[in-house]
């Protein structure tokens, strides 16, 4: 193994990553080396490209960024036990810390310390990453690279479907972006009965439609009030995943739920907004605000359901070699992707 690796690097501020040529991360007794074999472009990752106003606020520079890979172990710390070198892994990118009440209470998810790699950690876009054995998930043989490089969106997908009981339930997905399509798919997995997922951009909801068993739903040529008789509901929806930080998505989420229904909350709005929150006392609407995936529960969850059927790879549209990362951001900011995946072998 030679001590350089390939790194894709935010240097300094302002737009755009630059490929550099960095030193493999020396790990302590109780992490792992993992060699990437594939990784995943997220919207957080746009963020970071653009260097909005988030990102100006959040990353420090210089920074390797990327949170979300599949790879395999070269290298363990002294400390480490249960993994073998040469096992197939992804990992939680969320580091977290150990003495907080809702850690030492097992909820790692809410753990307030939390710090994220390729976000304030040095991250995944590259060819080694140094992870805390802790937050390495094993990958199954029957879970491939591919795969394995977008499990850290599918947890939100999985972490957000899977906030209420949807067996039986009708579903209301708003926003159609990679992970609202595999919330989508994760819905009609669990047993929903219709699932209806909207968008402005008929090409995300093109794509909603070849992942999923899903009514995909324009709502710009539209009236989403339309479908629930035309599918045979008779009230509305029973559960609401709001995955676009839309206002309006939200509006319409609200108008067309049931007295006592359900949202599941993970897009995020660009600022404050409007809710009309006498409408959701009023019908009665339980809110819950989603952050990340549970650790490990959701890994082990959408792990078995990937065992047993679910199968979300045609959502991944594109794939590039690592070095041409800069057609996969492109494509990324084209709107009309799935996701990208970026091939470090
Ligand atoms: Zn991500």
């Amino acid at each position: 193994m030679t001590n350089e690796m390939r790194a894709l690097q935010k240097s300094a501020p302002g737009k755009g990553l630059e490929m550099i040529s960095a030193p493999v991360p020396e790990i302590g007794p109780d992490d792992v080396l993992i060699r990437v074999k594939k990784t995943g472009i997220c919207g957080t990752d746009i963020h970071i490209w653009q260097w909005d106003d988030w990102a100006a606020r959040t990353v420090p520079t210089p920074l390797i960024t990327g949170h979300e890979f599949a790879g395999e172990i070269v290298e363990m710390g002294r400390n480490v036990t249960g993994l073998t070198l040469g096992q197939r892994c992804s990992g939680e990118g969320h580091l977290i810390g150990k003495t907080s009440r809702q850690s030492r209470a097992g909820k790692f998810h809410l753990d307030p310390e939390t710090r994220g790699i390729g976000v304030n950690e040095q991250g995944a876009f590259a060819d080694y990453l140094r992870l805390p054995a802790f937050n390495v998930v094993a990958l199954p043989d029957d879970v491939p690279d591919d795969i394995g490089a977008i499990l850290d969106p599918l947890g939100n997908a999985v972490h957000t479907a899977l906030s209420f009981d949807l067996l039986g339930e009708d579903v209301l997905v708003t926003g159609a972006g990679p992970i609202g399509i595999m919330a989508a798919a994760v819905a009609r997995h669990a047993g929903a009965r219709h699932v209806v997922i909207t968008d402005v951009n008929q090409a995300r909801l093109d794509l909603a439609g070849q992942v999923a068993d899903v009514r995909p739903v324009n709502v710009a040529e539209e009236d989403l009030r339309d479908v629930i008789p035309a599918l045979g509901m008779t009230q509305g929806f029973d559960v609401g995943l709001e995955m676009s930080g839309n206002q309006a998505a939200l509006d319409q989420m609200v108008e067309t739920l049931v007295m006592g229904g359900r949202i599941a909350l993970l897009g995020i709005p660009p600022g404050k907004s409007p809710v009309d929150w006498s409408r959701i006392v009023f019908k009665a609407i339980t809110i819950k605000g989603v952050y990340g995936r549970e650790i490990f529960e959701t890994w082990y969850k959408m792990i078995a359901m990937l065992q047993n059927g679910l199968d979300v790879s045609r959502v991944i549209t594109h794939r590039f070699p690592a070095d041409a990362y800069r057609d996969g951001f492109d494509a990324m900011l084209s709107g009309q992707s799935g996701k990208v995946v970026l091939d470090w072998t």
